[in-house]
């Protein structure tokens, strides 16, 4: 399974004066993980550095007034294109962007005014199943996973993860659920082949559609046996 990550979060200087957004707990997460770097700005061709732009009224304007929508909306197609077929679990993208930013960005009168809304390749990603939080969610994610540890004074390393992949589960499901998909957690490979067959039922057809994942837990052999 692929993770799709805000190239700027990764470290790529593509932010829009040139710098870059990265974030050292995104790069851990991302660590022994397929990982899909995007930057839907930069692949609708816009150069680095370049003007900021917001979203007015459904409408991405750089700084100076001019529409950029064009260029945006490219690069979120081009992104999701490059996502392709992959199975993507997650997306991690950068927060309040007008491309990446989901649940707040600014509202297109470049004073930092921030209004309920999604950047144009968060929405585009959400649009297409595939469930989306900003860094700021998942670093909250790993807060809450710390503060869980404190009460209960767990302090094993494997214990950790699990726990942390138990909360981003529930919220990968959570967004699944609001768009009508359903989503669920196995802790391993053991887990995830019982929930697949359970969820299959007898003497159906099943296609895989070239499901890596599949092939990794063991459904593929355990149908054809
Ligand atoms: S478009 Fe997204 S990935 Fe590219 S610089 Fe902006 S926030 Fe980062």
């Amino acid at each position: 399974m692929a993770v799709v990550v805000s190239a700027c979060l990764l470290g790529e200087p593509c932010r829009w004066d040139g710098g870059t957004n990265r974030n050292e707990a995104v790069i851990r997460f991302c660590q022994g993980q397929e990982v899909i770097p995007v930057c839907p700005e930069c692949a609708g061709g816009l150069p680095t550095p370049r003007l900021p732009s917001e979203l007015r009224e459904g409408v991405v304007v750089n700084r100076e007034g001019d529409s950029v929508d064009a260029a945006f909306r490219e690069g979120a197609a081009r992104c999701l294109a490059l996502i392709g077929e992959k199975p993507v679990t997650l997306a991690i993208l950068k927060a309040r962007s007008p491309s990446c930013g989901k649940g707040q960005i600014y509202d297109g009168s470049f004073t930092r005014t921030l209004v309920p809304g999604n950047g144009v390749c968060a929405e585009l990603l959400q649009q297409a199943g595939i469930p989306v939080l900003t860094e700021e969610e998942y670093l909250a994610l790993l807060k809450e996973t710390e503060n869980i540890e404190n009460k209960i004074g767990g302090s094993n390393m494997n214990q950790n993860i699990v726990k942390r992949n138990t909360l981003l589960a529930q919220k990968v499901i959570k967004g699944l659920q609001s768009r009508n998909m359903s989503g669920y957690y196995a802790a391993d490979r053991e887990e995830a082949l019982r929930i697949a067959l359970s969820l299959i039922p007898e003497g159906s057809t099943a296609t895989m559609g070239g499901s890596v994942s599949a092939q990794e837990i063991g459904l593929v052999d355990a149908l054809k046996a």
